[in-house]
């Protein structure tokens, strides 16, 4: 014998039905016991209507005509003409039933819970019906039976408690008795003494099957769901779970005690002693695995089961000096709770016994608080209890394992995981059992949590990064195309999935929570709504993704004043724009701190050199302990390409003009030519270098006429250039006449910074530097003599956008 569980999904239309008898077709057995969930959403759509009908909201007659209008349609979908109409009259009868109680219900303006299950009760007694009769017309010999005669339960209507000495003599003797093969009954419902109709706990249906499973020594229980069995988390939130293929007993009733919802916590317990495996299948996809549910799951493999959660959950936490070293507070506490049948779902105690917390659901809260200060209403008089303190709209997230008892450093791992997230934990407690480490946080973050505790313990391998990009002119349009090329190598060979989430520009702004197409952005992002800062920020707080990332790819001071406010949330910061690193030195110190504190990296290396490693490669001599004694570098590609190419051939003005159009200057090329760019980039180097110095410590020797720095605007910076023409050309005859090149050198040494045009004789390391190419020598302990030296392409969007990528790896790899 099997028993065979269909549950709501598994019978929601005609067409799942089909499938469903070609299931119970190809099972081998000698009996097949099916047992029924209402037709999908029907059971909401009841207790819906009835709460309609009980508030006196006429309303109620729409939900009893839907569900009507279901199940008439099913049965006209599954059964031939000729054999519907006794089947539609017995349906419309029950239905008439149904109408009187919601009538009633309807005119007292009230619904007892006796009421309740017995309205709730006609979801599985119809759909029971219907599939029998179908099962029957289409030959397979099946008979309805109503589980209401062999269920025996108490009065607790809602979750009623299952007497299962008689439950199972009834069960047994019904099922020797009968002749037929395939016996299909309605789950959930059961029925006092006294003939009420109870019910067994919302998705009891389950609960239902595994009781006459265990009643009848059935070879094996089946639940066929919408899913391919039991996942490594719910694959509804978290896109990567997969289904465990064998998990034991306990981790079941743990991972659907901490909310997996695919099993109803109470089933595994009649048949656990019998030792009589379940089976979790997908009734959309009967060929898939599926989870088998066993006494002992295999001991190889993740110690790290499954991951779950309990959305809705409210802290209520007893604490006071009076508590401590007071025997029996906590005995007193349950026990109230408990006649107030409000089931706590985690504990814990500060080992201090300064206070109590109990986790419960947030609709209980109101009652539980209520009674507890009732029953402690002498202590909290005397002050030596404080009133229960109430935290709601919170979640339990669990991690399950039968083997992690025997492992050291999950919690730890579990909260460093959720900890570089930024995910809040207010409370932690772990099962006696040390089969569970469960953390209450804020229910925001659950999707993030989950989805960052599974790629911990399940995707060891991979990373997911969620990335925002602000920015899409050279260098942001750069990156995307880099990003695109590169995404299955990343995933390939260096296990970092990366998804750009999120793009804006200055016009729009346009977000793809599973990524946005890489080929086709620039028209998303055209058809996105119109841009804005504050917007951009509170969405990507709502998508609350793990591994976020702000990729800044613009020049703009706004936007570097944000970073604090994202680096806040744990969300790290890719940074070409030089202004936050180079703005007041508190500034920068805070923005490191901040990186430090929220685990969030902040990354900048572009900000000197495009994609030269030149920020990493001083990090790396601090930090195995080298000082630096003296910098020299040319630190502008830009500079360096126009006194690469000026000479006395050519033109000043039109070197530039060419210069900012293949892209090595900034957008305002005055920021270059002034020197503030250089001064910047010596700045950063020499606060990474330990040094506190602001930007007005550092001297500049301009070469640009004031009238020049005085522009407002390219336009008329470039006309400025034009009338000094002459100026310009003396710069370089002067140098020519020492056979000497015209370099703008950016020096740092005894704890002074400056930059300026300097004559660079032949054999000197910058005299042959060409192009946009940026050279440092770093003079350090280790390096006295010898400079440390980095050269290479300083300038240009691809470089730069390379350089941004580096950071972004780097991050991925943290
Ligand atoms: P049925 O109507 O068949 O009883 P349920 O809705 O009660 O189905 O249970 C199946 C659902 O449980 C899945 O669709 C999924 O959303 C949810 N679920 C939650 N956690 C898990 C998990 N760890 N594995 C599989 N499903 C889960
Ligand atoms: N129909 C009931 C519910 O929705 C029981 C079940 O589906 O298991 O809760
Ligand atoms: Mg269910």
């Amino acid at each position: 014998m099997k028993v065979l569980k269909f549950g709501g999904s598994s019978v929601a239309s005609a067409d799942v039905i089909r499938k469903v008898k070609e299931i119970v077709l190809e099972t081998e057995a000698n009996k097949i016991v099916v047992v029924v969930s209402a037709l999908g959403g029907v059971t909401d759509l009841l207790l819906d209507t009835a709460k309609s009908a009980s508030d006196q909201d006429p309303a109620y007659k729409d939900g009893l005509k839907k569900i009507e209008k279901r199940h008439l349609e099913i049965i006209k979908n599954l059964l031939p003409v000729a054999s519907q109409s006794s089947v539609l009259s017995k349906v419309k009868s029950e239905l008439n039933i149904l109408e009187t109680l919601l009538e009633g219900a309807f005119y007292i303006g009230e619904i007892t819970p006796r009421l309740s299950d017995k309205i709730v009760s006609f979801g599985e007694l119809l759909s029971a019906y219907i599939i029998s009769e179908f099962f029957r017309e289409s030959g397979l010999g099946a008979v309805f039976k109503d589980a209401r005669e062999l269920l025996l339960t108490d009065h607790t209507h809602g979750k009623a408690v299952v007497n299962f000495p008689e439950s199972n003599k009834r069960s047994k003797a019904y099922f020797t008795e009968v002749q037929s093969k395939i016996i299909v009954l309605p789950g959930f419902i059961a029925s006092t003494a006294d003939g009420n109709v109870t019910t067994l706990g919302r998705g009891g249906s389950d609960y239902t099957a595994s009781i006459l499973a265990a009643a009848l020594d059935a070879e094996e229980l089946q639940i066929w769901t919408d899913v391919s069995g039991m996942y490594t988390a719910n694959p509804k939130i978290v896109k990567q779970a997969k289904p465990i293929v064998h998990i034991s007993y306990e981790e079941a009733m743990e991972l659907s005690h901490f909310g997996a919802k695919v099993l109803y916590p109470p089933t595994v317990q009649p048949v656990l002693d019998k030792g009589l495996p379940i089976v979790i299948k997908n009734t959309l996809d009967p060929q898939a695995g599926g989870t088998v549910i066993t006494k002992k799951s295999p001991e190889e493999g993740r110690t790290v089961r499954g991951i779950s959660y309990i959305p809705n959950i409210s802290l209520l936490s007893l604490e006071g000096a009076g508590m401590i070293g007071i025997p029996g507070i906590s005995k007193r506490l349950f026990e109230v709770l408990s006649q107030a049948n409000i089931s706590v779902v985690l504990i814990t105690q500060a080992s201090s016994e300064h206070s109590i917390c109990i986790g419960i659901d947030d609709e209980d809260a109101a009652k539980a608080i209520r009674e507890i200060e009732s029953a402690f209403a002498y202590e909290i008089s005397l002050g030596k209890i404080k009133p229960v303190i109430h935290e709601k709209d919170l979640a339990i997230i669990a991690l399950v394992g039968d083997q992690m008892k025997n492992h050291q450093g999950l919690s730890g791992k579990m909260f460093s995981t959720l900890g570089k997230n930024n995910v809040n934990i207010r409370a932690i407690a772990q099962g006696a059992s040390e089969r569970n480490i469960s953390a209450v946080i804020r229910k925001e973050d659950v999707k993030k949590a989950l989805n960052t505790l599974h790629e911990a313990f399940f995707e060891v391998n991979t990373k997911q990064l969620n990335l925002f990009i602000l920015g899409t002119g050279n260098v942001g349009a750069k990156l995307l195309e880099q990003l695109r090329q590169q995404r299955k190598y990343l995933k390939e060979h260096l296990r970092l999935n990366i998804r750009v989430v999120g793009i804006s520009n200055s016009r729009t702004m346009y977000f793809e929570e599973q990524g946005i197409a890489l080929d086709k952005w620039p028209e998303l992002l055209v058809s996105g709504n119109k841009a804005d800062e504050n917007i951009f920020f509170n969405t990507i707080q709502k998508i609350n993704a793990r591994n976020s990332i702000l990729v800044d790819n613009t020049a703009s001071e706004r936007v570097a004043a944000v970073y604090p406010k994202y680096l806040k949330q744990s969300i790290s910061v890719v940074t070409c724009n030089k202004i936050a690193c180079s703005s007041a030195f508190g500034q920068y110190l805070k923005l490191k701190e901040l990186a430090k504190e929220y685990k969030a990296p902040f990354m900048f290396e572009t900000n000197v050199g495009a994609g030269l490693p030149i920020i990493d490669t001083l990090k790396h001599l601090m930090a195995s302990g080298d000082e630096v004694i003296a910098i020299k570098a040319v630190l502008s590609g830009s500079l360096n390409f126009i006194f690469d190419n000026f000479n006395e051939k050519t033109r000043f003005y039109e070197i530039v003009k060419t210069a900012q159009e293949e892209g090595y200057t900034e957008p305002d090329p005055k920021i270059d030519l002034s020197g503030i760019d250089v001064m910047r980039k010596i700045l950063i180097l020499a606060r990474e270098s330990g040094l506190k110095l602001e930007l007005n410590d550092i001297e500049n020797r301009a070469f640009l006429p004031d009238e020049a720095l005085q522009t407002k605007d390219n336009d008329s910076f470039f006309t400025v250039l034009k009338k000094y023409e002459e100026d310009f050309q003396k710069l370089v005859k002067e140098a020519a006449a020492k056979q000497c090149k015209l370099k703008f050198v950016a020096s740092l040494q005894n704890g002074k910074a400056s930059v300026g045009l300097e004559h660079i004789p032949k054999g000197h390391d910058f005299y042959s530097l060409a192009g946009s190419d940026n050279i440092v020598l770093f003079y350090t302990k280790r390096y006295p003599e010898q400079p440390l030296i980095i050269k290479g392409a300083g300038a240009g969007a691809e470089v730069t956008a390379s350089g941004i990528f580096a950071d972004i790896i780097r991050i991925g790899n943290y």
